[in-house]
């Protein structure tokens, strides 16, 4: 393969820069974390440790323990527009990774100062250093994995900074952005800290111990899988369609839809149509108001997913939206009648 010896961080061209449907990226703390996130899951990590001071313009850490960057992929990657990821922009419809941009990293260094420590097992690791503005590559000690600091975010954005809410809401939507990641990734250990103190962790052994971990033994553990594979026509082409997840028995229900945990290909969704048809498919098992706490992850095919619709990726455009809101309820539905529900205590059978 000729490519092998290719620097695996590229940058992209400006026509590309201009299919992807940037915006601002970095508009409060909790963005830099998913990305962190985001990017710590395409490294392959199997484990991420996010930890968060104050209103997280302090600082915010994330280190994971993927594949790392050798030194020149490391001091590309902070540049805008460079990624490993795709190439051109007929890759964005086959984009199977949590980033495609290649700008997080850039955006992030632009809205504050970042230290990014990094080793791909080689013996030595590179240390990237922004201050403002001000790039440093110096040798670093590390395992195999990735680590990024950020530090006085928005520090000349006074405007941005005053747009944030308190430290407890900014930490607030932090916590509930790694609850959707973890459920979302069940086979890779989570922890999240706050001011030094552990606030959530899930072990990496799927999704029952991550829901217990999250929502503790009498929500999490009172649940049942769902596991539904069909065949569906998604506008006029033909796709494979697996649907699985954990369903907490209707004797714990929320008064909010929040605890309709959705994730598509892998990545955490806030989409109210799907979060709809699973909660149809608990039908009457529902007190009326009450909504479920459920996971569900949808499988389908890359060509029928697209994540570049919104800045923060939390939306995907789904071909034949209605016929896989179709299978996740039928898929719902299914497991809770064929699930022993007496254990739950509430539901008459
Ligand atoms: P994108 O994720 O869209 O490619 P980013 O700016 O987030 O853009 O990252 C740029 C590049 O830096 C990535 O494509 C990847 O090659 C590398 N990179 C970033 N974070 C990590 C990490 N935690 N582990 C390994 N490589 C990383
Ligand atoms: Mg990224």
């Amino acid at each position: 393969d000729a490519e092998t010896d290719a620097p695996a961080v590229r940058e992209l061209s400006e026509a590309t820069v201009e299919r992807i449907a940037a915006g601002e990226v970095i508009t409060r703390p909790a963005r830099v974390v998913a990305e962190l996130v985001e990017n710590a899951l395409d490294a392959g990590a199997d484990r991420v440790d996010v930890s968060v001071d104050g209103d997280g313009t302090e600082r915010v850490r994330v280190a994971d323990d993927g594949r790392g960057m050798a030194r020149e992929d490391a001091a590309r990657a902070v540049e805008p527009h460079t990624t490993s990821k795709i190439r051109a922009a007929d890759d964005l419809r086959e984009a199977t990774t949590m980033g495609f941009r290649g700008e997080a990293l850039a955006a992030i260094a632009d809205a504050g100062d970042i230290e990014l420590v990094t080793s791909d097992g080689s013996p030595v690791g590179t240390r990237v250093t922004i201050t403002d503005g001000d790039k440093r590559i110096e040798d670093a000690g590390r395992a195999r994995g990735t680590t990024v600091v950020v530090t006085d975010l928005f520090g000349d954005r006074p405007a941005r900074r005053e747009s944030l809410a308190s430290p407890a809401r900014e930490f607030g939507r932090v916590s509930e952005l790694l609850t959707a990641y973890a459920l979302a990734r069940p086979e890779v250990a989570f922890s999240l800290e706050h001011d030094g103190r552990e606030t959530a962790s899930t072990p990496g052994t799927g999704l029952r111990d991550a829901l217990v971990a999250l929502y503790g033994r009498e929500t999490g553990g009172e649940s049942t899988a769902v596991t539904h594979r069909s065949g569906v026509d998604l506008a006029d082409r033909a796709a494979n369609l697996a649907v699985e997840g954990r369903l907490c028995y209707p004797s714990t229900t929320r008064s909010t839809r929040d605890h309709v945990h959705v994730a598509v290909n892998g990545r955490p969704v806030r989409d109210d149509a799907l979060r709809r048809a699973v909660a149809r498919g608990y039908g009457s098992l529902l007190p009326s108001g009450r909504e479920p706490v459920a996971v569900v992850r949808i499988d389908l095919p890359a060509w029928a997913v697209d994540p570049n619709v919104h800045p923060a990726k939390a939306r995907v455009a789904i071909r034949g939206a209605d016929a896989v809101a179709d299978a996740v309820e039928t898929g719902v539905c299914e497991a809770l009648t064929t699930a022993d529900l007496r254990r739950s205590g509430e539901v008459a059978m």
